[in-house]
C-alpha cells in the first residue's frame, strides 16, 4: 500500500488513467457518471507499491491472500449495472478485498457496507479509504454468506466473489424493486446474474460470463 496519495506519480500519471478510461468506453461502459469516477479514483493506492506502475492497465492484480483487486472493466461494469436501475441510496458489497470497487460506488451512492471475511485486508482497506475521506463505507469482518441484517434493506447487493449458488439470507435483505449482482458458478465458468425482487419473486437476468474468486465460507482473523 502507498502510504500517500501522490506517491509514484509518473507512473500513475493522468495519462495512462486516461487510457484506462478509453478501454473502458471501447469495451462498453457508457455512464458518463461511472466512466468520471474511474477516471478520478486513485487505482493505484489500492495496490501494492511495486505494482503501482500497472495500476491503470486494465488488468486485475494480486492484493496477496490469494486474493485480487478486480480488472478496472468488471469495477466499471458491476458499477454501471448498480446504477441502471435508478439511484441506489444503500449498496452492500460483499468482498471488500482492496477496497477499491467500494470507493467507487461510495462516490456515487450514499452509503456502502461492505464484507470482507479475511482480516487483514479489511485494515488495509480501511487505511485507503480513510485517505480518501470515504467515510460513507462501514466496512464489517465477517463471513458474508449472512450479508449484514443490521443494515438492510439494500437497494443493490453486490457479490466481487462468486458463490456457485446465491445464498438465500442475501435476497431477504433487498428492497422491494432492489437488485442482487452476482458472479454466479463454479472457478472459471460462472455468468454474471442479476435478481430483482418484485412482488411476485425475483426476475432473472444473465449478464454474460466473468471470472471472480470463490466466495469462501468462515471468517479468517
Ligand atoms: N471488491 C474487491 C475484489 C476483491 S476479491 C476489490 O475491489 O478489490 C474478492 C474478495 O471477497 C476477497 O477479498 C475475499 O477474501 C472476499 N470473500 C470471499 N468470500 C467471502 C465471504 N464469504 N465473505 C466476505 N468476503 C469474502
Amino acid at each position: 500500500m502507498s502510504a500517500s496519495p501522490t506517491s509514484g506519480l509518473g507512473m500513475t500519471s493522468q495519462r495512462s488513467r486516461d487510457r484506462m478510461v478509453r478501454q473502458l468506453k471501447d469495451m462498453g461502459i457508457h455512464d458518463a457518471r461511472v466512466l468520471e469516477v474511474m477516471r478520478t479514483t486513485p487505482r493505484h493506492l489500492f495496490v501494492e507499491e511495486g505494482l503501482a506502475h500497472r495500476a491503470y492497465d486494465n488488468t486485475p492484480l494480486p492484493i496477496g491472500y490469494e486474493q485480487t483487486i478486480s480488472q478496472p472493466y468488471i469495477v466499471a461494469r458491476m458499477t454501471e449495472a448498480c446504477l441502471q436501475r435508478g439511484q441506489p441510496q444503500k449498496v452492500l458489497e460483499i468482498g471488500t478485498g482492496s477496497g477499491y470497487q467500494a470507493a467507487v460506488l461510495a462516490q456515487l451512492v450514499p452509503r456502502v457496507v461492505s464484507l470482507e471475511r479475511i482480516r487483514p485486508l479489511q485494515r488495509q482497506a480501511r487505511e485507503v479509504l480513510n485517505v480518501l475521506k470515504l467515510d460513507n463505507v462501514s466496512l464489517r469482518h465477517v463471513d458474508g454468506f449472512g450479508g449484514w441484517p443490521e443494515d438492510a434493506p439494500y437497494d443493490v447487493i453486490l457479490l466481487t466473489a462468486a458463490p456457485v449458488e446465491v445464498p438465500a439470507a442475501l435476497l431477504d435483505q433487498l428492497t422491494l424493486g432492489g437488485q442482487l449482482l452476482a458472479p454466479v458458478g463454479a472457478a472459471g465458468r460462472q455468468n454474471l446474474i442479476r435478481l430483482v425482487k418484485t412482488d411476485q419473486g425475483f426476475e432473472k437476468q444473465d449478464l454474460g460470463a466473468v471470472s471472480f474468486v470463490p466466495l469462501l465460507p468462515g471468517a479468517i482473523a
